[in-house]
C-alpha cells in the first residue's frame, strides 16, 4: 500500500515529499540554520515563558497573536505597526497562506530559478500555476520586470538575498518588478539580516505599494528554526485577506510565548550575525583562493563550484562527516556558514576531496 493506491489528488500523483536529508553527522551545514544555540540564560527565559503560559493551555491561543505581532513590528522598525505585520508557523506557512489567498486554480505565480524551491512547490499544492522566469548569466534579474510584464502573473516571488545563490537584489529592480506586475509581489527576505554593509531591505519600499509583501523568519538570523515562526510586513489589507484563509488558532500559545522570549533577547540572538558574516566573507575568499568560483553572498551560506560531478564532491564531503547541500545550478554546491570550528572542518575536508 502506498499513497498512490489511495484516491489521491491526480495532480499529487508521482510527487515526492520535499526535504533536505536530516542526517546525524558531526557537521550539519545543509539547511542554513544558525549554529549558535541559545545561551543558558536564554534557555531559562524560554522555559520561564512556557511555564508562564502552561496554566492557560486549556484555552485557545490569541487567534490574532497581537502582542507577538507588535513585538515583531517594533523589531522591524521602518515605522511599521501591528496591523502591517502577520505571523505564522515559519515563513513557509506565510507563503502558503499568501498562495491560498491570492493564488489558486486558474491563477499563476512566477519566480526566477534557481531560487527557493518551496515557492514552486507550495504553488503546486495550492493548485496555482507556476511560471518559471529566467535569470541572466550571472544569476541576476536584469530582465525580471520585462518578463513579469509579458507574463502578467497573479503573484511574483523574488528571494533577496537569493537562495541558493546568496546575493541580494537591488531595490530599484524590485520597484521595477512591482510596477510591471498586476498582482501581489512577494520579496522573500529570509536571510535579510546577513546582508553585506549597505544592503537595504525591501521594507523601505512598502509605503505606497499595497501589493508588496516582505516575508521574514526567525529561523535564520534569530537562531530559532525549531520555534517555527515566520512573519511578513505588508499593507493591512493583505493581512485582512490572509485572515480569510488562515486556520483559526494556527499559532500555538507555546509558539507565541517562545517567539516573544526570543524577540526580547534579540540582542543576544542577533549578536551571532556579525560573526557569521565575517566567517562567510572569509569562506568566500578562501574558496576563490582555491581556484573555485563562489557567488557573492548576503546570506549565511555560500554557493560554490563548479564541479564536473558535484554529487561525487558532496558524497566525499559527507564521507568525512560534512553534510552540505547539493542544490543550485548544475555543478554548484551550497554550504551553510557555521562556527569557526565547523568551517575549519569544512575547509579541511574540501581540501582533501579536491
Ligand atoms: N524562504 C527562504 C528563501 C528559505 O531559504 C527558507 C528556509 N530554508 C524559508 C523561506 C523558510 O523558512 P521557515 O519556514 O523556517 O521560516
Amino acid at each position: 500500500m502506498s499513497a498512490a493506491d489511495l484516491p489521491l489528488r491526480d495532480d499529487l500523483r508521482g510527487m515526492h515529499a520535499y526535504g533536505a536529508p536530516q542526517l546525524d553527522v558531526p557537521y550539519q551545514l545543509n539547511t542554513n540554520e544558525n549554529p549558535y544555540g541559545p545561551s543558558p540564560a536564554l534557555q531559562k527565559a524560554i522555559a520561564d515563558a512556557v511555564a508562564g503560559v502552561a496554566g492557560t493551555l486549556n484555552r485557545y491561543p490569541d487567534r490574532d497573536a497581537v502582542s507577538l505581532r507588535a513585538g515583531l513590528a517594533s523589531y522591524l522598525g521602518h515605522g511599521l505597526s501591528v496591523g502591517q505585520v502577520w505571523a505564522a508557523n515559519g515563513s513557509n506557512e506565510i507563503i502558503q497562506q499568501l498562495l491560498q489567498a491570492f493564488g489558486g486554480p486558474g491563477r499563476t505565480a512566477m519566480g526566477f530559478e534557481p531560487s527557493y524551491s518551496m515557492h514552486p512547490l507550495i504553488s503546486r499544492v495550492t493548485c496555482t500555476g507556476w511560471i518559471s522566469g529566467t535569470r541572466d548569466a550571472g544569476y541576476g534579474l536584469a530582465t525580471a520586470a520585462e518578463q513579469v510584464r509579458a507574463a502578467q502573473p497573479d503573484i511574483v516571488f523574488i528571494t533577496s538575498p537569493n537562495n541558493p545563490t546568496g546575493t541580494a537584489v537591488p531595490l530599484e529592480l524590485l520597484a521595477d518588478v512591482y510596477d510591471a506586475s498586476p498582482g501581489i509581489v512577494i520579496i522573500d527576505e529570509a536571510y535579510a539580516e546577513f546582508g553585506r554593509d549597505g544592503t537595504p531591505s525591501a521594507l523601505t519600499l512598502l509605503s505606497g505599494r499595497p501589493r508588496l509583501v516582505v516575508t521574514r523568519t526567525m529561523s535564520k538570523a534569530f537562531a530559532a528554526a525549531g520555534t517555527r515562526l515566520g512573519y511578513l510586513a505588508a499593507d493591512p489589507a493583505v493581512i485582512e485577506a490572509l485572515l480569510l484563509v488562515r486556520l483559526p488558532y494556527h499559532l500555538s500559545t507555546v509558539t507565541q510565548a517562545v517567539a516573544q522570549a526570543a524577540l526580547a533577547a534579540s540582542g543576544e540572538l542577533l549578536s551571532s550575525v556579525n560573526a557569521l558574516r565575517t566567517e562567510r566573507d572569509a569562506l568566500v575568499e578562501w574558496l576563490r583562493g582555491q581556484g573555485l568560483k563562489a557567488a557573492d553572498s548576503d546570506a549565511n551560506f555560500v554557493l560554490f563550484g563548479t564541479f564536473g560531478d558535484r554529487h561525487k564532491v558532496w558524497q566525499a564531503l559527507l564521507d568525512r562527516g560534512v553534510l552540505i547541500r547539493e542544490t543550485g545550478p548544475e555543478g554548484w554546491l551550497r554550504v551553510t556558514v557555521g562556527t569557526p570550528g565547523e568551517m575549519a572542518a569544512f575547509r579541511a575536508a574540501l581540501t582533501e576531496v579536491l
